[in-house]
């Protein structure tokens, strides 16, 4: 069974980059004679806004999309992110941190370790600050990371995933050599805001609507590697993935979600039609 899914976050509205990678994984799904299922992505609390949801609701029908069964809404879904959490804390993968974001700046800004500090899918990589502390010493306003290093020790040594989009389509191994130096110990929820990040949301709700392949950017490549360790980790199964090119804007540079002028409600506002959309973004 084929299953494809469209997650947006509704930070925002939905500008020409989301419409196509939700027409891109429509169309996918509905050419495989699949399910397309539309999942929103409101584990940001402070940012995820009802009214954002309605218009993202509003523009994809709009653009003439159907989703197969109710939509999914991440925030609903805690009790199963909260016990995955607690699954990899169990093996010993998980530590609470206490560090801030000035403090993580300022401990890989130090003179002596010279260059850029290096960032990947969940920001700058952490400097390992806390790693040793244990659950023990939790407290409230901690955040919960994962201990990449301990974590490569667990996986496979042929992890990979197979990638059937434009640019790297074929199959690709996981290195840990590269998640424990370019992705490093992500956080995986904070209790004082009750967040959970999206790296572990996204990997837990694929496998629990039976995702069979993931479609989004190619801006989400690197991230992919990450999700198939935790995946692995978790025990829950591969999906393929389908990275698509990124819509970018005149000067060639990538449509931010601030970008309200290239906002779907504006075209519409426009009177512009959703077949000559589809054509902005080079679809048929
Ligand atoms: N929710 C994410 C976003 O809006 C995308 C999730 C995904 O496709 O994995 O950027």
């Amino acid at each position: 069974m084929n299953v494809l899914r469209f997650a947006p976050s509704p930070t925002g509205p939905l500008h020409l980059g989301h419409a196509f990678s939700a027409l891109t994984a429509h169309d996918r799904a509905r050419a495989q004679g699949g399910t397309f299922l539309l999942r929103i992505e409101d584990t940001d609390r402070a940012r995820s806004k009802p009214h954002w949801r309605a218009q993202i609701e509003d523009d994809l029908s709009w653009l003439g999309l159907t989703w197969d069964g109710p939509v999914l809404l991440q925030s609903s879904r805690r009790a199963a992110h909260l016990a995955a959490i607690e699954h990899l804390a169990d093996a010993g993968l998980v530590y609470p941190c206490r560090c801030r974001r000035a403090d993580i700046r300022a401990a890989v800004s130090a003179p002596q370790e010279g260059g850029p500090p290096l960032a990947g899918p969940d920001g700058i990589v952490y400097p390992g600050t806390c790693r040793n502390r244990p659950m023990s010493a939790r407290q409230p306003e901690d955040a919960l990371r994962l201990n990449m290093a301990k974590l490569v020790t667990h996986l496979p040594s042929d992890l990979s995933f197979r990638e059937t989009g434009p640019d790297k389509a074929g199959t690709h191994p996981v290195d840990p050599k590269h998640l424990v130096q370019n992705v490093g110990d992500i956080v995986l929820g904070r209790r004082d805001t009750g967040d959970i990040a999206y790296h572990l949301a996204v990997v837990v709700d694929d496998a629990h609507q039976n995702v069979s392949e993931v479609t989004r950017g190619q801006d989400l490549f690197e991230a992919t590697a990450l999700h198939v360790a935790l995946q692995s980790a978790l025990g829950l199964p591969v999906p393929r993935y389908h990275h698509h090119r990124l819509i970018r804007d005149d000067a060639g540079k990538r449509l931010a979600k601030r970008d309200d002028a290239r906002a779907i409600a504006k075209y519409r506002e426009d009177g512009l039609s959703p077949e000559s959309l589809r054509g902005m973004v080079g679809l048929a």
